[in-house]
Order: C-alpha cells, then structure tokens, then sequence
C-alpha cells in the first residue's frame, strides 16, 4: 500500500498541532511545529478563517495523518466503519487502532506507527505465532502479538522501548516488556482513544 513520503513536519503544521509523527525528536527543540507553529506555505502566517467544511476537512486531515495513510484508504475504513453496527465514528477509530502496526506501536515497540509499520513490514512479527507482515492487519480479542526470536535484540526495539514509557499505555492491551508480547485484551472502546479527536466531525465530513 501506497503511503505518504513528503516532508512529515509539514504535517503537524497544517494541521496546527503537535502530531508526534518523528518520535523523539518530537519532544526536543528541534521539533519544526515548536519552530514554526503556523502552516507552511508563503500565506502560512495569515490568519485562517475556516468554513464549517474546512474545520471538518481538518479534522480528518488531522487523523489520517495521525494513522499514515492516504485517502483512499482511509476512506475505506470508513465504509466498513459506516456498515457496523453501532455508533459510526467510534466503529471507526475502533478499526484504525486495531490495526497491526498501531498496536505494534502502542506495545512501545516502535517510537512512530511509520517505523512500527516497518517493523511489520520487514516481517519482525507475529501474531498467535504467525509471521504476519501486512500493516493494516485487523487483531481481534485474544490475539497474542510476538516479536519473532531472531528479531528480540534489534537495537530500534529495545531503543523504542528505553523512551516509550512516557506514553500512555492502552488498557486494551496487556503488555509484557521483558518477553515483548502483547495480548488484545478486548477490542479498543473510544474512552481508551485519548487523542484528541472529533470523530463527528470526520462522519459529517464523509456524509455531506
Ligand atoms: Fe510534528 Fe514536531 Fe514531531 Fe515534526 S517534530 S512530526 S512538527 S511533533
């Protein structure tokens, strides 16, 4: 799948805020939000009056950035999202966290979901024992996800682990830092998404 190779802190600008898309970086003065905290561009600096549709059009910007990935895919999960059962913009955030390599990040094992999404890639894991090598991989509850034997020393894991422990760990999963596994507890509910987003407001976006 096809995925968004530009400049990444332009991201965070235009969507003014912080989206923590480099890892640490992210935390230090050299982050080019902190820097430059106004959309990139020559009109960057002026001040932005949003329609109703902008503020929208933001929002889902916002979150697909947050995820990484392109529209079209995005979109897609929002039509599977849109055919559940239940309230739409939750089932939505639900299936966007219970992808592979967003659980693969959230286990700390990976300081972006970009290197987590590599990780994945470049097949260092597995799930119920399976190598399994596909980013947008829907884990269901129970699922065990592992890092395989000969990956457990890789320096970016255990690096990725040293910093990780600032960031809010997922009740949804259970955790075990010295055997690096992780168990899907249960599926995400939207109280255990803490990041600020308006899941509405991308629902209204997508049904105008
Ligand atoms: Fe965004 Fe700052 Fe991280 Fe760049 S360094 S991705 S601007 S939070």
């Amino acid at each position: 799948m096809a995925r968004y190779i530009g400049p990444v802190c332009k991201q965070c600008r235009r969507e003014n805020t912080k989206l923590f898309l480099k890892g640490e970086r992210c935390y230090t003065d050299k982050c080019g939000y902190d820097r430059r905290p106004y959309p990139p561009g020559v009109h960057g600096q002026r001040r932005a009056k949003f329609t109703e549709y902008g503020i929208r059009l933001r929002e889902k910007q916002k979150v697909r950035r947050i995820y990484g990935m392109l529209e079209s895919q995005f979109h897609r999960y929002f039509d599977m999202a849109d055919r559940q059962k239940g309230v739409t913009g939750e089932n939505f955030l639900n299936l966007l966290e219970r992808r592979l390599d967003s659980a693969v990040y959230r286990m700390g094992l990976a300081t972006t979901r970009a290197e987590a999404r590599q990780l994945v890639r470049h097949k260092h894991l597995q799930v119920n024992g399976r190598a399994v090598n596909i980013p947008s991989f829907l884990l269901r509850a129970g699922d065990k996800i592992t890092v395989r034997e000969r990956s457990k020393k890789l320096s970016r894991i255990e690096g990725a682990l040293e910093v990780s422990g600032r960031r809010e760990q997922p009740d949804w999963l259970e955790v075990d830092r010295e055997n690096l596994t992780g168990t899907v507890k249960t599926l995400p509910t939207r109280d255990a998404i803490t990041l600020p987003i308006q899941e509405q407001l991308i629902v209204e976006f997508y049904s105008r």
